[in-house]
Order: C-alpha cells, then sequence, then structure tokens
C-alpha cells in the first residue's frame, strides 16, 4: 500500500484547501444558527471539481481513485468550516453520483450525471422510513407494476438534501414475497406527480444542509425509471454504502486537522498561573491524543479507499474507518471545548457547532452500533 502523493496532489490540495478557506466560510455561524443551506456555495464548490473529482473522464470528470479523491475531500474539510457542505457534497457523490454510474443505462448516466457534477442538479438517497432505519431492508414504500409503468406509495424520512433535489433514488418493495430480493431502486425526478418534498427539518447539527422526507402518493413513473434490474435494490444499497461508508468522512480529517492547530495554537498562547496552559499535561496529553485518533483515522481511511481502487474486499474496513472516524471527530471536539476552556463553550469558538456536527456521523449511513455488528459479524462472532 502507498499512501505517497504525487506532486500535483499536493499543489491541488493546497489548492483546494485555500480555495475552501477562502470563499466557503463567510457566514457560517450564521448559516447554522439560521438553518440555512448555501446554494451558491454548492454551485461554487461544483465549479471547483468536487462533485467531478472522481468522475471517469469520458463523463467530463477528472478520472482521479477513490485514494486521491478523499486527499481532496480531506482540503475541503480543512479549509471548510462548514461540516454540513462538506458531507452533503459527499453522500450526494458517493450515494448518488457513484451508484448512478455503476447500474445506470446510458440515457440515465446522460440525464443526470452531468448535471450533478456541475451542481446544477441536487441528488439525494432515500431509503430511511420511520418503520426501517437500522433495519434498513424493513420497507413498506411499495413499487407496484402497472404496465408500462410503476406506482410508488410510501413516506421516506430523514433524507439529506431531500427539500432541494432535483432526483432520487428511491428504495421500493417490488416483490413482497421475495425478502431482501425484492426491493428494486427507482431513479425519480422530484417533480413527478405523485411526490413531494418536506421543507427542511431542524437538526441539532450539519444544519446547513437541508434534511427532510419524501412523500409519494400513487406516483407513477416509467419502467425506465428502475435503476438496474428489478429485485437489484439490496445489492444496490450495499454497493452505494460500500463507496459512502467508506469515504464521506474523508472532509472530518481535515476538520481534525484544523481543530488540532486551533488547539495548539491555543494552547501556546493562553496562560494560566504564568505559564502557557501546553505546559500542562491535562492539555498537552488532550492534544497528543487528538493527534493519535487523526493518523489512526486517516490510515483507516487511505487503506479502505486503497482497496476500492483495488477492487479488493472492504467490508469490514468500510465499517472500521465510519465508526473510528465518527467517533474520533466526537472526541476531538470535546478535546478542543476541554482546552479552550469556558470561550469553547461559546458560538463563535466554532467548536460547539462542530461538536453538534460531530454526532451526525455516528448516526447517517448506518449507526456505529450497526457498524460494529458488521465487523463482529465478518470476524465470525
Ligand atoms: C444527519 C443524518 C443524515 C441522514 N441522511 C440520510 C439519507 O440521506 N438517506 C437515508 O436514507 N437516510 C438518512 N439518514 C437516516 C439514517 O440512515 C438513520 O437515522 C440510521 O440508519 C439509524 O436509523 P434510525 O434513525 O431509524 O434509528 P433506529 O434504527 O431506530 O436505532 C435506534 C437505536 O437502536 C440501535 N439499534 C438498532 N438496531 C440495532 C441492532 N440490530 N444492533 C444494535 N443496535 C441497534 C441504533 O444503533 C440506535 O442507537 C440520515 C440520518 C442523519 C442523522
Amino acid at each position: 500500500m502507498d499512501f505517497s502523493r504525487s506532486a500535483e496532489e499536493n499543489a491541488k490540495y493546497q489548492q483546494t484547501k485555500d480555495f475552501a478557506g477562502a470563499v466557503l466560510n463567510g457566514d457560517v455561524i450564521e448559516r447554522d444558527l439560521g438553518n440555512v443551506f448555501p446554494a451558491d456555495l454548492w454551485k461554487r464548490s461544483a465549479e471547483q471539481g468536487v462533485l467531478s473529482w472522481f468522475m471517469p473522464r469520458d463523463c467530463g470528470g477528472d478520472g482521479r481513485t477513490a485514494l486521491a479523491t478523499s486527499y481532496l475531500l480531506e482540503a475541503m474539510g480543512h479549509g471548510c468550516h462548514d461540516n454540513g457542505l462538506t458531507f452533503a457534497l459527499g453522500a450526494q457523490l458517493w450515494s448518488v453520483q457513484k451508484p448512478i454510474l455503476q447500474f445506470g443505462k446510458v440515457d440515465q448516466i446522460e440525464r443526470y450525471i452531468p448535471g450533478l457534477m456541475k451542481g446544477a442538479v441536487m441528488g439525494a438517497f432515500a431509503i430511511t422510513e420511520s418503520g426501517s432505519g437500522s433495519d434498513a431492508f424493513a420497507l413498506s414504500t411499495t413499487a407496484q407494476r402497472d404496465g408500462d409503468s410503476y406506482i410508488l406509495n410510501g413516506e421516506k424520512c430523514m433524507i439529506t438534501l431531500a427539500p432541494v433535489a432535483d432526483v432520487a433514488i428511491i428504495f421500493a418493495v417490488t416483490n413482497p414475497d421475495a425478502g431482501q430480493w425484492g426491493l428494486s431502486s427507482f431513479l425519480v425526478d422530484t417533480k413527478t406527480e405523485g411526490l413531494s418534498l418536506s421543507d427542511n427539518i431542524p437538526k441539532m447539527g450539519l444544519r446547513t444542509v437541508p434534511f427532510g422526507n419524501i412523500t409519494l402518493d400513487n406516483c407513477r413513473i416509467p419502467v425506465a425509471c428502475l435503476l438496474g434490474a428489478e429485485g437489484s435494490g439490496c445489492s444496490i444499497f450495499n454497493y452505494s454504502q460500500s463507496w459512502e461508508r467508506s469515504l464521506v468522512l474523508a472532509p472530518q480529517l481535515g476538520a481534525m486537522q484544523r481543530i488540532i492547530d486551533q488547539s495548539i495554537a491555543f494552547s501556546k498562547q493562553r496562560t494560566r498561573s504564568g505559564q502557557s496552559i501546553g505546559k500542562y499535561q491535562s492539555i498537552s496529553h488532550r492534544i497528543a491524543n487528538m493527534q493519535i485518533r487523526l493518523e489512526t483515522s486517516r490510515l483507516l481511511l487511505y487503506k479502505t479507499a486503497w482497496l476500492l481502487d483495488s477492487g479488493k474486499q472492504s467490508v469490514t474496513e468500510a465499517a472500521m474507518a465510519k465508526t473510528h472516524i465518527s467517533e474520533a471527530f466526537v472526541a476531538t471536539c470535546s478535546d478542543a471545548i476541554a482546552i479552550h476552556g469556558g470561550s469553547g463553550y461559546l458560538t463563535e469558538t466554532e467548536l460547539e457547532r462542530q461538536s453538534r456536527d460531530a454526532l451526525g456521523a455516528t448516526l447517517y449511513g448506518g449507526t456505529v452500533d450497526i457498524q460494529r455488528n458488521i465487523i463482529a459479524g465478518m470476524l465470525g462472532v
């Protein structure tokens, strides 16, 4: 395994970090407090190439590997203080663009991929329902075949980008007698009659990304909207999750680096009882622990990306990466607040927001409990 970067990748990392720092942070505190989605910054990020780096050259992308793309997403998180924005960009890339590329028919790819890459079309991935969640395949949403159409009925909840999505990958039951092999996925235009999107549903963190429900009420779609074959929903879900779970936390590596840098600077500059607080072991050991967590998080994510690029099995590694990085980010935010004392609790220091954002990653894409079930299962427990 070789995780070294080329000179071009190093330069691109720096350029991406500088772009993110200069362009994406302006009113981040106000955006968070007001639950405002920065649609213009989504567009600017897409223009910068964030949604194209990974895409194949014949689709107009850069054709970078998962590992190389992860470096650049890490740079985004390093420069951009808006974890909601970086999370949502990654969610669309790995759970919408990647499965469309892999399973889409030529006309589906041609219709959606260019707009998704440019930031002109926004995509959501919708499986969760009030009765499913961790039990991902216990779906109530149905897709009933009627001639050349399917008729969709049901409701998806907690869907990232749902309120602003132009297209959604929707999972539904096509054969109730076939268990998980009776699930199918559909690529549905959200303007279709019978489909409605909720307003943004307020949440604890990641508030700059809108999130909500998709309701399907006798929503008639052409058979051509099937993504992959009928009955392949479970495989498409597992495939999408293997990419999202592995790579969606790449920006959080950069965010952890940024928070460590902030904490080191504060620990040197802040004095108490005549010395900088960094001289106290309570502070210096916290910073050492933050660095250990960041380094182990990097190694896990890079290894998982390398496995994906190599076409090798990565189920255990993806679940370990998702669990470790999300928990490392929560612990790092908590340590940073402790290091900053009372000022760490203030909105203007930006750590309380990072801390709220961090908890989201322990839940979305399968909770850390579900990831541990996967790891234990792969170990034969
Ligand atoms: C910020 C955010 C973004 C999201 N974006 C999307 C999206 O874009 N698309 C989408 O489809 N969904 C999305 N979700 C939904 C997310 O995938 C679910 O919230 C998650 O899978 C957990 O399901 P649940 O909320 O129903 O919790 P539940 O399944 O009800 O779980 C409740 C608790 O029980 C535990 N638990 C449940 N079953 C087991 C088990 N078998 N073993 C051990 N513990 C268990 C869970 O770990 C958790 O602690 C998002 C959620 C969040 C918070």
